[in-house]
């Protein structure tokens, strides 16, 4: 049978889901985080109640769905899964809210992107338990309170700073994820490498995470691209020269950078003199949008020092240029 795009999605989310951590125990790395939380379900447990509303934040692909199906398996609490773009009208959030049972976990992903008079409707919902639904329109229209069970939200967003500070507040526990270092990335790849049943070395298991961006999503992804050139090119084997040679395939450098990192780089130096130019302007030079390139490309840039924000835009370090084979202008822009 033809496997188109939506398939290969699907069976990419499928094999993602399969991987997934699923008590904190298993979850790998990110010690204070897990510290954090755990104690805040053992108090949750212990009081016998729900637990404070929790807010996660850190780039894509660091876990945050993970710990938010955690928290639930750990209280023993349904969980149910929505985002921020899917609730349209305060409407929609009342009838998701309304179905919600006693300490039920409602899992609010890009929780940043709600409209306003939902994520007005969120946070009183979140003090209080109680929701004002408006039925009719006009002068006819009267709102009728609802009494909620208590519940818990975990709020996800790529950036923290970007919620309004009534509803960040509304948080009595927030976690940052960050980028997980290289021997975590190892151990996630091997305890991976396990459950897909991969015959996967331990250099093997180390060249990946070095180029993983720090990111557990793309360690599990590049990991089965090394399977898929071990299969085809190679002895099945996950040898190092298969995963060099695999991740040579898919254009993911030895510092992990890939095709968009290398592009906005590529951009900031040869086109504008390495800097400091806006986050539009970058963004439409590498036909992305600004969103991408801030909350995909940036951090990791940012973290490897390839690159800085400054008040009048991004500016590309002398690594960068070094790095992207480039030799910087004479008169030193850095
Ligand atoms: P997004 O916000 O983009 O959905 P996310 O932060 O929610 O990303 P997840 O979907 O939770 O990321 O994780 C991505 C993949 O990485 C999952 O398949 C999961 O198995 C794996 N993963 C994430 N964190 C860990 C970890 N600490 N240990 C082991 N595997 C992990």
């Amino acid at each position: 049978p033809r496997v188109t795009g939506a398939d290969a999605d699907a069976i990419e989310r499928s094999v993602e889901a399969a991987l997934r951590p699923r008590s904190l125990d298993e979850f790998v790395g990110q010690q204070t985080v897990r510290d954090q939380l755990a104690l805040v379900l053992r108090a949750a447990v212990r009081r016998g109640g729900s637990a404070d509303h929790i807010l996660l934040s850190g780039p894509p692909g660091l876990g945050k769905t993970t710990l938010a199906m955690i928290v639930a398996g750990e209280l023993g609490a349904s969980l149910r899964v929505t985002s921020g773009p899917a609730i349209q009208h305060a409407g929609d959030l009342a009838a998701i809210l309304s179905s919600l049972d006693e300490g039920d976990i409602l899992f609010v992903d890009e929780i940043h992107r709600l409209a306003r008079p939902v994520e007005e409707m969120l946070y009183l919902a979140m003090e209080d338990f109680r929701v004002d639904v408006v039925v009719g329109k006009g002068p006819g229209a009267t709102s009728i309170p609802l009494t909620l069970p208590a519940f818990t939200v975990v709020g996800a967003t790529t950036r923290a700073g970007l919620l309004p500070a009534p509803l960040r507040d509304r948080f009595g526990f927030t976690a940052h994820l960050d980028f997980y270092e290289a021997a975590d990335l190892a151990r996630i790849i091997a305890r991976s490498a396990g459950l897909l049943a991969l015959d996967v070395d331990a250099d093997a298991a180390s060249e990946i995470a070095s180029r993983s961006r720090g990111t557990p999503r793309i360690a599990n992804r590049l990991l089965r691209r090394v399977r898929d050139w071990a299969e085809i090119h190679g002895s099945g084997k996950g040898d190092l020269a298969a995963a060099r040679a695999a991740l040579t395939v898919y254009e993911v450098d030895d510092r992990g950078l890939d095709r968009l990192d290398r592009a906005v780089l590529g951009a900031l130096c040869t086109r504008f003199g390495g800097g400091p130019v806006g986050l539009s302007t970058l963004a439409v030079s590498v036909g992305e949008e600004p969103q991408t390139v801030e909350e995909v490309a940036e951090p990791f840039l940012v973290r490897e020092g390839l690159m800085t924000r400054t008040p009048r835009g991004r500016v590309a370090t002398p690594e960068a240029w070094v790095h992207m084979g480039l030799t910087p202008p004479a008169n030193g822009a850095s």
